[in-house]
């Protein structure tokens, strides 16, 4: 994560900010500096090595996220670590009501990892964090830990576990594009770990055409070439079912919506951003936050 960056948003955007806005932001500025913390200690285990420019090719033409075939080894000692550090910045940061927070911060995450099955979390992430969730009984979260905390502990310690695997196979996917002479295709969900796009951007994404789109996975921190008029939840390339909404006044941040899949996608436009606001993914989720309210009382 490029930490340096991240504070020039976040700074940028906490100036005109509500305080419950500012607030939200500026905790996810202290949280990423705790993952990274975490993911350069990760790193610096080593370990990960990227499929080859020909099995990479294979892999992406299948359709398949890359760690499901070369998975990430996740070490349990350091992963209950990273646990209990997410947990304990959350207890202290995240505005919980005391009885969570010393719940969060009382529970036995090195137990924990050491029980939870951390080849599918370093294969599926995504279908580790439901099966997490699905069996909270049979990891012995105690009734006063809400559920949704547990599962964001986990998700955000698995970021700081996947990232440089997955900044890894980026170079990779990269390195074996330039020789095949081929794009990568366009997956909908994640090619890197599987999980659902977080959020999108479209700007100067050096495509030859000059403006483009990027898919982003907040649980890896993959980004992705996407097509610039297709739904990034079904896929969906008619136009006439796609639109954009967006705040009166914030062009930047805008909802597509789709009618084929009646989902939506959060999506950053990088020309339209304010003046001083350099595009960090990482912190636009953030910002973006409030338009996920939007679009449930659109649905509702
Ligand atoms: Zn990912
Ligand atoms: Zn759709």
């Amino acid at each position: 994560m490029d930490l340096e960056r991240i504070h020039t948003a976040v700074a940028a955007y906490v100036g005109d900010a509500a305080p419950a806005d500012a607030a939200r932001l500026e905790f996810f500025e202290g949280l990423y500096g705790v993952l990274d913390e975490r993911a350069k200690g990760v790193a610096a285990a080593g370990g990960y090595t990227a499929p080859s420019a020909g099995d990479l090719r294979e892999i992406l033409a299948a359709g398949t996220p890359v760690f499901s075939k070369a998975p990430v080894a996740i070490d349990a000692g350091a992963f209950g670590a990273t646990c209990a550090a997410v947990a304990a910045f959350m207890a202290d940061h995240a505005g919980l009501e005391e009885t969570a927070a010393a719940a969060l911060r009382a529970y036995d995450w090195a137990r924990f990892a050491e029980r939870a099955d951390l080849g599918q979390a370093g294969s599926d992430p995504t279908a580790f964090v439901n099966g997490v969730l699905a069996n909270l009984g049979s990891f012995d979260v105690p009734a006063d830990l809400p559920a949704n905390l547990c599962a964001m502990t986990v998700m955000f310690a698995l970021r700081a576990h996947l990232e440089s695997a997955s900044n890894a196979v980026r170079d990779a996917i990269e390195r074996a594009v330039a020789e095949g002479g081929e794009p990568a295709p366009a997956s909908i969900d994640c090619p890197v770990c599987g999980s659902p796009a977080s959020a999108s951007w479209v700007g100067n994404t050096g495509d030859t055409s000059g403006s483009g789109r990027r898919q982003y996975c907040a649980q890896c921190g993959a980004q992705w070439h996407y097509d610039r008029v297709r739904c990034g939840r079904c896929g969906t390339r008619n136009q006439g079912h796609l639109h954009y909404t967006n705040v009166e006044g914030d062009r930047a941040h805008r909802l597509q919506t789709c009618d084929e899949c009646g989902d939506y996608e959060r999506v950053v436009f990088q020309e339209d951003l304010p003046a001083g606001v350099p595009l960090v993914m990482e912190v636009e989720d953030v910002a973006m936050a409030p338009l996920d309210a939007i679009a449930q009382q659109r649905e509702a």
